[in-house]
């Protein structure tokens, strides 16, 4: 089977969707359709009705006289620390797995689609607000080379949700390999159900990560420690692009960590404007868990409660610390690649030792200056390119001078020796390609707060052209678009206060 339901009826409950009645096209991904091989049709699917009705959640027919087609899956977790008991899919509704164009298969989800047994005060829903936000962050991560749950589609009604206003429910279509999370091995383990557990873990290996039958001799034959190896290195990866990215996450409990690495469960997330390592994009995270600098430890910290949800069939100490112990290692090896690509260096180069010191220096000057994340690098990844020859009047706001970023005289002089040290490091090498190395990872478009305020509040008017303008921007996030200079620059002062909580 390519979904796990099939496997016993314990791992979640069939039941139908309550769809969004009156339902209408918000934005779809023609890049995902392509993927699934709808590249041709995607359009047409579009403007035929039966289409609509599915991701709305109004299933044909058909079903009933089979039983429901979609599926909720029961799962536990971590949240803000707290073991927090039983979850699982609250709001989300599985139709069930596609082959994609490369034969890999890919479940289709409804997010938001009615209630399930594990709704508990929920409502089911998702508002539109938040399900534009999770839309277009999917897209825009998969376009930056993160490893992400998708998104196909965006459907909205004018079906009303109470959240702190009442506002009106839209139903996301992620796909993804599986949607399965940390918090579905810690489920099985916390019941003490082992025959469950053993069943999860190797139709994760079975189906997703192969190659663990063969890394289970490194492990005293232990399948499950070789999985949970694995999955460190998955996760020690994605956060080292979290980090890069600026990308903050906002609720990284053990319930939204993807078992496969993904990136997962887009909810107050941020795209850092101004460098703040301390920075909090939750509203609703008071202590500062989830910061900007916590992630990778939080990462760590998860690991251990997936590591302790597999003891029962690792049954090892020993072993299971040999398999989470090495995130350190490969989260900072990881880190150091993202920063060599972000500065136009190769990383690992035995003949440039610097190159470690050239990357953490420079983050305590951006921090000082609270230098715009992305622009910044964009703005540096320029200069690289052209030579550090001085920009053209009236550069668009990505090719200004990077140094015009440090309003003040002494992190204007911090930044410029830095970049003496750089300039030098960059002379030891070819900085022309250094230059399309940098412009190829650094993006022109991030999907910034305000972006995401400003399509939100013209999409609750009925007007969804800035979702797709949106999208089709951060879709190729490093190719500059003429006249869409506003999307690329740095935010208005406006954004400082957008307040973005769990709610959704
Ligand atoms: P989150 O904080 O979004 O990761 O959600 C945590 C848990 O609450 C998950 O089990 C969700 O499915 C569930 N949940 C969140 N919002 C809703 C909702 N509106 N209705 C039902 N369940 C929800
Ligand atoms: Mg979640
Ligand atoms: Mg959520």
């Amino acid at each position: 089977p390519h979904a796990f339901r099939d496997l016993s009826p314990a791992f979640g409950t069939r039941l139908p969707t309550a769809g969004l009645p009156a339902p209408h096209w918000v934005a779809g991904s023609d890049a995902m359709a392509r993927e699934l091989g709808l590249g041709e049709h995607w359009r047409a699917l579009q403007d035929a009705p039966g289409l609509l009705d599915v991701l709305a959640g109004n299933q044909p027919e058909v079903a009933s006289s089979i039983g429901p087609l979609s599926w909720s899956s029961v799962y536990s977790g971590h949240q803000f620390g707290v073991w927090a008991g039983q979850l699982g899919d609250g709001r989300a509704h599985s139709l069930g797995c596609v082959q994609d164009r490369h034969g890999q298969w890919q479940e289709l989800q409804l997010k938001g689609a009615g209630r399930t047994p594990y709704s508990r005060m929920g409502d089911g829903r998702a508002v539109l607000r938040s399900s534009i936000r999770e839309f277009l962050a999917s897209e825009a991560m998969a376009a930056l080379g993160v490893p992400t749950t998708r998104a196909l589609a965006l459907v909205g009604s004018d079906l009303p949700v109470a959240r702190e206003e009442m506002e009106t429910a839209a139903i996301v279509t992620r796909v993804a390999p599986s949607f399965i999370r940390f918090g579905h091995v810690e489920h099985f383990a916390a019941r003490r159900d082992t025959h469950h557990l053993r069943l999860l873990t190797e139709f994760v290996v079975d189906e997703f990560m192969p190659a663990c039958r063969d890394q289970a001799h490194a492990h005293d034959g232990k399948l499950a420690a070789a999985l949970l190896a694995e999955v460190t290195q998955r996760t020690a990866r994605l956060f080292a692009q979290f980090q890069a990215l600026g990308f903050c996450h906002g609720v990284l409990n053990t319930d939204n960590m993807s078992i496969l690495g993904l990136a997962m469960d887009y909810g107050p997330f941020q795209f850092m404007d101004g460098f703040d390592p301390g920075h909090i994009c939750n509203h609703s995270d008071h202590a500062g868990r989830y910061s900007y600098n916590n992630q990778p430890s939080v990462a760590y910290w998860n690991l251990f409660c997936l590591a302790q949800a597999l003891m029962p069939l690792i049954e090892d100490e020993q072993l299971v610390l040999r398999a989470v112990e090495p995130f350190q290692q490969a989260f900072s090896q990881a880190l150091a690649g993202q920063m060599a690509a972000k500065l136009g260096v190769q990383p690992g180069n035995p003949d440039e030792p610097g190159d470690g010191d050239l990357a953490q220096g420079l983050l305590p000057i951006l921090a000082a200056a609270r230098a715009d994340w992305p622009l910044f690098w964009r703005r540096l990844s320029h200069a690289v390119a052209r030579g550090f020859d001085a920009a053209a009047d009236g550069a668009p706001p990505t090719q200004q001078d990077p140094a015009d970023l440090f309003t003040q005289p002494e992190h204007r002089r911090a930044f410029e020796g830095w970049l003496q040290d750089y300039r030098a490091r960059l002379a030891r090498q070819d900085a022309a390609a250094a230059g399309m190395t940098m412009l190829a990872t650094n993006p022109e478009y991030v999907l910034r707060n305000h972006l995401c305020e400003h399509a939100i509040t013209q999409a609750k008017a009925g007007d969804f052209s800035d979702v797709q303008r949106l999208l089709a921007l951060v879709q190729a996030p490093f190719s500059p678009v003429p006249g869409a200079e506003d999307a690329s620059d740095a935010a208005p002062a406006w954004a400082a206060n957008i307040c973005i909580s769990c709610s959704s």
